[in-house]
């Protein structure tokens, strides 16, 4: 696809973006140079740690603020000088914002009414439009109840409803989750994705938990320092992430050094310490001999005996019960130590003391080369 195509195809196309809060020469630099392509009917989520720019990128796709260069494309079209209501864009906030002396219905009517794309719909259209969207969050119960005769959770799904009441093309959900307890944000994740694809409208969702991100996503844009790390879905992100940033933000990994011993075609051999070697999908740039680091996550590696065929030789720092999983801290002969995991299977607990010499397996494709 050429990047003409790619314009004129994604839902929200961003190019270039730069934001500077106040003085462009010297204000704080909230994003540096951001491009983006988030396609139609997509759930797609920006993630990453406190003050990475994610909520000001949000803010400018929905028009409460403005790029201090570059441009945002809204199906093909330039939406600079739009203002937020006049964007076919709606957003979910981590506070719900429900007036209080309204009762559910007619939050959500008031809503839409307000809303340039309500306006020109009846009562009866208004009436029928609430119905369906209280439907869609499993709310109808509740119509007649005002906000504060509901639960956190159940305000939240009607905030959901509200913002989907004028059916916008693309929905922005800023942390919409973070108010809520443990398993109500797992079983609302559960729940987004679903009427993310029962409405097939674009979700664009902000989040600084990657485990949420990794579960509801279609795509997920990482970000740290106002940049995009990497773009992908959540298994090549986990799977084969390309810096030391999103190696270590997305879940545990080991970080091992490395030399490349051989090249050939799009695998590498790396020599580890230990003097094993391992095969990894190579990266451009990569030259024989050079110094590199290695990201295996903990799940990857096995302990074995240390006569094992094929096994690093390590021995037993530490092991941790976490319940669903045992955590090992082993150390190989360099003094490298890497973290290994395991399903808590029976006796497994029992195997182990610390300081007993053991072997280290390395999982097939299980490496991944940190291009910094
Ligand atoms: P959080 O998860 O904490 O909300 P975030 O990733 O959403 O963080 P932003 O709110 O986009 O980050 O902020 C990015 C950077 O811009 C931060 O350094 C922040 O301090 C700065 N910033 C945000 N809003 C303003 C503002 N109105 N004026 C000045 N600086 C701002």
């Amino acid at each position: 696809m050429n990047a003409l195509h790619n314009l004129q195809t994604a839902a929200v196309s961003i190019r270039s973006v730069r934001k500077v809060y106040g003085d462009p020469d010297s204000g704080p630099v909230a994003l540096k140079s951001v491009d983006l392509d988030i396609r139609d009917n997509e759930f797609f989520t920006l993630l990453g740690p406190s003050g990475c720019g994610k909520t000001t990128l949000l803010r400018m796709i929905a028009g409460f603020e403005f790029p201090t260069s570059g441009e945002i494309r809204l199906y093909g079209e330039n939406i600079a000088d739009r203002p937020p209501y006049a964007r076919p864009v709606n957003t979910v906030f981590q506070h719900y914002a429900l007036f209080p002396h309204m009762t559910i219905a007619e939050n959500l009517a008031f809503g839409l009414e307000s809303h340039p794309m309500g306006q020109r719909l009846g009562k009866a259209a208004v009436a029928e439009r609430v119905r369906e969207m209280l439907a869609l969050v499993q709310m109808e119960r509740f119509a007649e109840r005002r906000p504060t005769q509901l639960s956190g959770g159940q305000q939240q799904r009607v905030a959901l409803a509200r913002a989907l009441a004028p059916h916008p093309k693309v929905l922005l959900l800023d942390e919409p989750l973070s108010a809520l307890d443990l398993k109500l944000r797992q079983a609302m994740r559960e729940e987004l994705k679903t009427i993310q694809g029962k409405t097939g409208i674009t979700f664009i969702f902000v989040t600084h938990d990657q485990e949420e991100a990794l579960t509801m996503s279609d795509r997920i844009a990482v970000l740290a320092n106002g940049e995009v790390q990497q773009v992908g879905r959540p298994a090549d992100i986990y799977e084969q992430p390309r810096n030391r940033f999103v190696a270590d933000f997305i879940g545990e990994t080991n970080f091992l050094p490395a030399q490349v011993a051989e090249l050939a075609d799009d695998q590498a051999l790396f020599r580890i310490p230990g003097g094993h070697a391992l095969r990894a999908q190579s990266r451009d740039g990569l030259r024989a001999g050079a110094e590199v680091t290695l990201s295996i996550r903990p799940e990857r590696l096995r302990l074995v005996d240390a006569d094992s065929p094929e096994a690093t030789p390590c021995s037993l720092v530490e092991q941790i019960y976490l319940g669903t999983d045992l955590q090992y801290q082993v150390s190989l002969a360099d003094g490298t130590r890497l973290r290994v995991r395991a399903p808590n299977s029976a006796g497994q607990s029992q195997r182990f003391a610390p300081g007993q010499r053991l072997g280290l397996q390395f999982d097939r494709d299980s490496a991944s080369v940190l291009l910094d």
